[in-house]
């Protein structure tokens, strides 16, 4: 069974129609890699699989249960966003403990969660810093970190390497791999622009154009057997 089951969804602003039908299975412990040109409607979808903007028609569910009403933090679903969202007067420590305040874990297993995640992201020695005193690779680490202690079911990445320069992308996206190798059974869904990211991070691959599917497969079934030019030409291979 599907983890996650988008099934038909449609989602407009006012007369804008952006997300135009789209059904989607995603499996538990999957890696979904959602690319698509600018526009096409990648953040809007993961945003109503977070539950932070709501379906226009359709069914969404999770574990098979229709979750259209599901406030977001009742989906075990955690987002790292592209701009870290920080909170700048609070330590890496702090903004990591935050999401967790409210989930009466005691102190203790705060902070033993905490130090586990910081040591992950090779964040240890900066636990006391201020996300100002930190390179843009840290902030965006503190970032993951703070959804990883909440123990997501789900992780929900809407273009996370994007404010990066070049090298750090690279050792940011092998670090995310990692991730999920290490957080067995932990789904990831990614948004992305970036062909490469979409080859090398995913099991499948789902590319979107103008807020419909074109195609869903692995990154070999989408290089070999792509349906359409369009496909070829975001995936780069010759048809
Ligand atoms: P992508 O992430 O693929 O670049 P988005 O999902 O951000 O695309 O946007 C898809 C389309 O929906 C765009 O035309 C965008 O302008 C529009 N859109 C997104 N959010 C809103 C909103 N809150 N109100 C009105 N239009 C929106
Ligand atoms: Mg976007």
């Amino acid at each position: 069974m599907a983890q996650i089951r988008l099934d038909n969804i449609r989602k407009s602003f006012g007369v804008l129609e952006v997300i135009k039908g789209v059904s989607l299975d995603i499996r538990k412990g999957e890696f979904m890699v959602f690319v698509g040109p600018s526009g096409c409607g990648k953040s809007t979808l993961l945003r109503l699989i977070s539950g932070l903007e709501d379906i226009s028609s359709g069914t969404l569910s999770f574990d098979g249960e229709a979750v259209n009403r599901f406030a977001p933090s009742k989906r075990g679903i955690a987002m790292v966003f592209q701009s870290y969202a920080l909170y700048p007067h609070m330590t890496v420590f702090e903004n990591m403990a935050f999401g967790m305040k409210l989930s009466g874990r005691s102190k203790e297993e705060c902070n033993t969660r905490v130090e586990q995640a910081a040591g992950m992201l090779q964040l240890s020695p900066y636990l006391e810093r201020l996300p100002r005193q930190l390179s843009g690779g840290q902030r965006q680490r503190v970032a993951i970190g703070r959804a990883i202690v909440r123990d997501p079911k789900v992780f929900l990445f809407d273009e996370p390497l994007s404010n990066l320069d070049a090298a750090l992308r690279v050792a940011t996206r092998l670090e995310i791999a990692k991730l999920h190798r290490s957080m067995h059974g932990t789904t990831m869904i990614y948004v992305t622009h970036d062909q490469v990211e979409a080859m090398t991070l995913a099991d499948r691959i789902c590319v979107l154009r103008d807020g419909v599917v074109e195609q869903v497969g692995t990154p070999l079934e989408l290089y070999e057997t792509p349906n359409s030019v369009f496909v070829a030409g975001f995936i780069g291979s010759p048809k």
